[in-house]
């Protein structure tokens, strides 16, 4: 009966352990993939599918990529959401007795990737795990790429298990086959992309995780919430097995709370833009587009994180807001500390690579160069008269030991590879020094032999060459070869119109020059790992490093961009009022690109109402200034100024919005069965703290029910619920909520209507729009006349009905609607620009509007 060959029958076993990842197995100078694999592979990377004996009769399907080439592949096959499990050779093949030994040194998947080039430097790649635990969810996530790791407890809903997700958007999760089902069941299509790894949690010993012995600390571990253990065994073990290598960068365990920070569902995080427009997921007019003016990688990625986590403490917000004080006054110390900061490199990758020993001596040096820095920006934070920013400088420990180390021992520009040498200064290893000198020596000598030899044989194109398969060689032209001396030469190489000889003097020499320049590469080799290892022994120092750098940069830049774009520090606190006076939507206001943008007043009080209904036409501006509410709450939790003359922001525990745009994800008729989710999760979830806002509440269903829906959700928050709303409806008749709702307060987008024109003066102003001015929209988007007067004529017999109904005269209602029946069609109005009644409030209200749109 046929076999497989020895060989495949190896490559089969060490497959039936990584059967969900492509193996790159090692043969030679190649990694090599089999069967099915290769016939992936082979598409995927479009690299030719060839065959190989097997054993059997049919040939199996092979394919492969050079070894030193095949970092680029894994990156590409992991970005395409795959993992790679890279099998090496592990015993020599000279030495090997049958087939050479291999095993998995590592797999590569999406939430483990090292590699920078597969790596975006201004977010963290994650990798989260999920646990169902006593009714709630242990959850962690971690990424190795700079070794930060949360884990907190979320209890109760699966809806704050998904807004968890969200927050760190992982590009790989970890479960059981059961709960990733139901969270790709319940999620929308940004967590889609990311890998879901399926494992159970293994049953751990009481009291123990599963990690690297010494990994963490027992205080760290007895601080672990309900469920964190389990989670924290998940991760750690799926490292374990996939990276097979030290992960001592990962230990440090941030324990959190999900309390401590602000709450969004997913649908706000992307209505409002935080960290990528809802069009085409791009970072440009988003609000960290808009705030990041950090100078270092790891300061932007942190700033993502403030962004993505507003603070719920209002301490801790004032601690952050002194310090973007100060450097908003202070332009010189700004300034640089911008300069400063320049000059440093991501240390929390580079300090990740050291620990994990992926690091070469350029990295080194990059480390280096910022720690050269890190007196002087230690030295601007402690006289920047912050407090914050000086208890930030007495945290820093400089690690100048650290960078006289690399500086005594690496070379200034040292080569990227770190087995061909020249990367360690001379004077370090007296070792290294003799073995040098041999070869510079050596080299001399193979100088002064071609002096020699020339001068002897009278041939002046003799020359002494190297090459790697014959060594050193004389060669000589044919055209030459006569003047030799027979005999004293030995023939090695015959070339089109050269030979190569050696004698056995220059044998001897090589042997030694040789010996020297291995031994030299392989000294290099272990000095720099020696160097490599001993600052691994110090990852704790530098990654708390790190951490204060770029925080010094996320203030700097908050400090900036206030400073530049004209904001005001808020007084945050634990008040229920919220005042915004000249409010702007920051992200609007800076890439409008004609005309000023239009600050408007936001109050919301007891006072004077904390639910503001605001009804006018399309494109009047609503939805832009029920955004920069929450925008401009948001900014103040995470400690930056705000857009505004002037601003009292209470804390909000959490917002929910409801704006049109997302539907843009869902598409066609469940987008009123969406929005009904949505609103039946804020009824349940909103506090008395709480932001809700909605925009075009109850449409997506029959006027009728729209607006009965709408009534009693507004209904529902006012009396049960006491948040702060603001709702945008262009039901009009919703209007008279005022007269019977304590908190309501009707408010509208002024318009300004001269003969045919509409001019929206974007101001918000109090009272209600009576028209939605649709068909207004309709005839500038230049639908056929006709259509337009009929449709003035259908408004005009709608309202008139509805004048009738409402006085009451139910009789006199019926008749005419009987004579509408039959009667002919209203003639059409001359002017088909509709004649707004809008109260004596706002009439007087519009100079003031008119004025400032002129302005
Ligand atoms: P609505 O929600 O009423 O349909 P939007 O809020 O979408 O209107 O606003 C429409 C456009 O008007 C925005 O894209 C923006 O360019 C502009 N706009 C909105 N508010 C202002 C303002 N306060 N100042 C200047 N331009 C504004």
């Amino acid at each position: 009966m046929a076999k497989y060959t020895p060989m495949i029958e190896q490559y089969l076993a060490i497959k039936a352990e990584v059967q969900d990842a492509f193996l790159f197995f090692r043969l030679g100078d190649f990694y090599e993939m089999f069967f099915d694999d290769a016939v992936l592979a082979a598409r995927e990377l479009e690299i030719t599918l060839t065959g190989r004996e097997g054993g059997m009769d049919e040939r199996i399907p092979m394919c492969g990529v050079p070894h030193h080439s095949a970092e680029n592949y894994v990156a590409r096959l992991v970005e395409k959401g795959y993992k790679v499990a890279i099998c090496e050779q592990v015993e020599d093949p000279s030495e090997a007795k049958g087939v050479v030994r291999r095993e998995v040194v590592r797999i590569v998947t999406p939430g483990t990737v090292m590699d920078a080039r597969s790596l975006s430097e201004t977010s963290n790649n994650y990798i989260a795990a999920v646990v169902l635990s006593g009714g709630g969810y242990g959850f962690a996530a971690c990424d190795i790429s700079t070794g930060e790791l949360y884990v907190t407890r979320l209890d109760g809903s699966f809806e704050l298990l998904l807004d968890e997700l969200n927050v760190y958007s992982p590009s790989e999760l970890l479960g059981s086959p059961a709960l990733l089902e139901q969270i790709r069941g319940g999620s929308a299509a940004w967590l889609r992309s990311a890998v879901m790894t399926e494992r159970e949690s293994r049953t751990i010993a009481p009291g123990s995780v599963l990690a690297p012995e010494g990994q963490f600390s027992d205080a760290q571990l007895a601080a672990l919430p309900e469920g964190g253990r389990e989670t924290l065994s998940l991760l750690m073990g799926y490292l374990m097995d996939t990276q097979k290598r030290s992960l001592s960068h990962i230990k440090h365990i941030r324990v959190y709370e999900p309390s401590q920070y602000m709450v969004m569902d997913p649908f706000t995080r992307r209505n409002l833009e935080l960290v990528e427009t809802v069009r085409d997921r791009s970072k440009k007019g988003t609000l960290l587009w808009l705030l990041d003016k950090t100078v270092t990688a790891m300061g932007g990625r942190l700033l993502r994180r403030w962004i993505e986590k507003p603070l719920m403490s209002a301490s801790h917000i004032s601690d952050r807001l002194e310090a973007v004080e100060r450097l908003y006054h202070q332009l010189i110390v700004r300034d640089d500390l911008r300069t400063s900061l320049k000059e440093v490199y991501d240390l929390e990758r580079l300090t990740a690579r050291i620990a994990y020993g992926s690091a070469n001596a350029r990295d080194l040096v990059a480390l280096k160069a910022s720690l050269q820095q890190v007196p002087l920006l230690q030295q601007l934070c402690q006289t920047s008269g912050s407090a914050t920013l000086a208890k930030l400088a007495a945290r820093i420990d400089p690690c100048q030991d650290l960078m006289m180390a690399i500086a005594d021992a690496i070379v200034d520009e040292p080569p990227v590879s770190i087995r061909d040498g020249g990367m360690i200064r001379a004077g370090l290893s007296a070792r290294l020094d003799q073995l040098r000198e041999a070869s510079t020596n050596g080299k001399m000598w193979l100088a002064e032999l071609e002096r020699q030899e020339r001068e002897r044989t009278g041939i002046k194109s003799l020359k002494i060459g190297f090459n790697k398969v014959f060594g050193y060689y004389i060669e000589v032209t044919k055209s030459n070869l006569n003047q030799l001396e027979e005999g004293r030469y030995e023939r090695k190489q015959t070339l089109a119109n050269a030979e190569r000889f050696v004698t056995p003097q220059l044998k001897e020499k090589e042997a030694l020059i040789l010996d020297a320049e291995e031994s030299m590469v392989g000294l290099e080799h272990e000095l720099f790992v020696e160097l490599r290892d001993r600052l691994a022994g110090h990852i704790s120092r530098l990654q708390q490093l790190a951490e204060l750098i770029a925080t010094a940069d996320v203030y700097q830049s908050l400090a900036h961009v206030s400073a530049s774009n004209r904001f005001t520090k808020p007084e945050v606190g634990e008040f229920f009022e919220l005042q915004i006076e000249e409010g702007r939507h920051p992200v609007v206001e800076a890439v409008l690109e004609d005309g000023v943008f239009i600050a408007n007043e936001t109050s919301l009080s007891k006072e004077t109402g904390s639910m503001l209904l605001i009804t006018g036409p399309n494109m009047a501006g609503k939805s832009t200034y029920m955004r920069q509410v929450a925008i401009i709450c948001l900014m103040a939790q995470i400690g930056c100024f705000v857009p505004a003359r002037q601003a009292k922001m209470p804390i909000i525990d959490r917002i929910f919005t409801r704006i049109g745009a997302a539907d843009d994800l869902i598409g066609g008729q469940s987008t009123f069965m969406v929005e009904m989710m949505d609103i039946q999760i804020m009824t349940e979830k909103a506090t008395a703290q709480s932001l809700v806002i909605i925009d075009e509440l109850g449409r997506g269903t029959s006027t009728g029910e729209g607006m009965a829906i709408a009534q009693a959700v507004i209904e529902y928050l006012h009396d049960t619920i006491g948040c702060k709303t603001l709702v945008s409806t262009h039901f009009h008749e919703l209007a008279h909520l005022e007269e019977s709702l304590r908190d309501l307060r009707n408010y509208c987008m002024a318009v300004k209507e001269s003969g045919q024109q509409v001019t929206f003066l974007r101001r918000l102003i109090r009272g209600a729009a009576s028209t939605s001015y649709g068909i207004y929209c309709a005839q500038i988007a230049g639908l056929p006349s006709g259509i337009i007067e009929r449709s003035y004529a259908l408004l005009h017999g709608f309202e008139a009905r509805t004048e009738l109904l409402k006085s009451g005269q139910e009789a006199a209602a019926t008749t005419a609607t009987e004579q509408e029946d039959t009667a002919p069609v209203p003639a059409p109005q001359p002017d088909p620009a509709p004649s707004a009644s809008y109260q004596i409030e706002q009439l007087s209200l519009f100079t003031v509007a008119e004025q400032a749109a002129e302005k």
